[in-house]
């Protein structure tokens, strides 16, 4: 149990037309009660909204206030909860948050309201990080995941998965107990079909991740083609605006340059680099070798060309390199010929004529980026799993299951059966919260704002 009541600003910090003091806790009612001149909070029904003054000790008024009441166990934390609305001022909330402070609350720590509503069974564990997922969403996507993970998609799966789980666990348990005698209280054909049930919840799960990881923090991608290709002005141009430097001398762009670019909902992190000829120009040589490490770490190439600087077999050299989903893309084609597109065109259908400087065709271009994304295709409501922590539980769980498998097809003993199911029952227990530790919570919820 919390006895502590808690308070915090809950709207960002900063000048603002109204801010927002929240306070939570046992004694929620009584402390605001003290500095709030107005009706008497405790005779109101929970969920109304309060008109009045918040006063000092001189009974001074320090500012004009909605109150807003939410009586446990209605409310996020389920305890008693006051949301203090008072004009934006730095001042003004310092004032009202030192006289809650006098009267007997405390400053709530990051994340405190939230892992209050998790402690008291309002949100389960994956749910409550979902919170903090949505307050960082800043794309049409991430939004949507983080939303889907709140009102629970994720973790209602995973809390079934573990209940049948359970059952079968418990009976292996009591096969233990009877020690010598040969007793199979737990069907092996039920248990291997069990498990497979689970395993074909589990691996979309898994392979959701990598998709998830591209909606939460971008597809990084990067732009690669030989100098005076035309990089950065295309990268000006999908961007619009003037990041790189555009120039006519070959190398100009010797820095890494990273910015994001969000095409139907969907975060591109665009990574400019230094050309990818072999140089023995030292600066020039550190953008190859940059240009070389973004490419690994990207899952998207944009491989840009000026058909008149290039062969077709020079093509098929960087192509050969590529280790992720690449766009072809033939830049300024205002200055070729219909005959000399064609002769590209036949080696390689899927090019994408543009030309950055004139403004061509660049549409299309974005529209293959997002097609490219959307092949690992992903339906609206499906469960996307964003968060490395659930991630590495789901691994260790299918891990274990598939240990379950092999012990099976083996006739392994009992007990060696049950030790691999209590480390998947562990595991998915970790992701919901079933299963926690004290050094868990406070890393989960450290890493939430404080009014949270
Ligand atoms: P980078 O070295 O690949 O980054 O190439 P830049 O973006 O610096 O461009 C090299 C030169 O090509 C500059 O003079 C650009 O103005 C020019 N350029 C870029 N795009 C086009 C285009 O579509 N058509 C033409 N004609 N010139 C272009």
């Amino acid at each position: 149990m919390n006895q502590d009541t808690i308070c915090a600003l809950a709207t960002a910090q900063g000048v603002g037309a109204i801010g927002v003091i929240r306070v939570s806790g046992p004694q929620t009612i009584d402390i605001v009660q003290k500095i709030f001149k107005g009706k008497n909070l405790h005779q109101q029904p929970s969920h109304t909204i309060h008109f009045g003054t918040i006063r000092d000790d001189q009974n001074l008024i320090v500012d004009e206030v909605l109150i807003s009441l939410f009586k446990a166990p209605t409310s996020y934390t389920k305890e008693d909860t006051i949301e203090i609305s008072c004009h934006g001022s730095d001042y003004i909330i310092q004032k009202i948050l030192k006289l809650l402070l006098k009267n007997g609350a405390r400053l709530a720590n990051p994340g405190e309201f939230t892992q209050r509503a998790f402690l008291n069974g309002q949100l389960d564990l994956a749910q409550a990080e979902a919170v903090a997922d949505l307050i960082a969403s800043d794309s049409e996507a991430s939004h949507q995941t983080a939303i889907n993970q709140i009102r629970g998609g994720f973790s209602k799966q995973i809390a079934q998965l573990r209940e049948s789980l359970i059952h079968f666990a418990s009976l292996i348990e009591l096969e233990l107990d009877f020690g010598e005698e040969d007793v199979e209280f737990a069907d092996r054909d039920d248990l291997r079909q069990l498990i497979h049930r689970i395993q074909s919840v589990l691996v979309p799960l898994i392979d959701s991740f990598e998709m998830g990881n591209v909606i939460k923090n971008g597809v990084p991608t990067v732009i690669v083609g030989k100098p005076n290709a035309g990089k950065s002005t295309l990268l000006n141009r999908l961007l619009n605006e003037e990041k790189a430097i555009v120039s006519d001398i070959a190398g100009t762009t010797r820095d890494v340059i990273e910015d994001e670019l969000f095409i139907e909902g969907i975060r591109f992190r665009l990574i400019d680099t230094a050309g990818l000829r072999k140089t023995n120009d030292t600066i020039e040589a550190i953008g190859v070798e940059r240009t070389l490490q973004q490419m690994e770490k990207a899952s998207m190439i944009i491989y840009l060309f000026d058909a008149s600087e290039i062969s077709l077999a020079e093509i098929e050299e960087q192509i050969q390199s590529f280790n992720a989903p690449y766009v072809l893309v033939g830049n300024k084609q205002d200055k070729l010929s219909v005959h000399q597109k064609q002769e590209f065109e036949k080696a390689y259908p899927a090019i994408i004529w543009i030309s950055a400087s004139e403004n061509q065709n660049i549409e299309s271009l974005q529209k293959t980026l997002v097609q490219k994304v959307k092949t690992k295709e992903i339906k609206a409501g499906d469960t996307v799993v964003t968060n490395l922590r659930h991630y590495q539980h789901l691994l260790q769980t299918s891990e274990s299951l598939n240990h379950v498998l092999e012990g099976l097809s083996n006739s392994i003993t009992g007990d060696f059966l049950a030790q691999d199911i209590r480390f998947a029952l562990h595991h998915l227990g970790e992701i919901t919260g079933q299963i926690t530790t004290d050094d868990l919570l406070a890393n989960i919820f450290s890493k939430f704002c404080i009014g949270k």
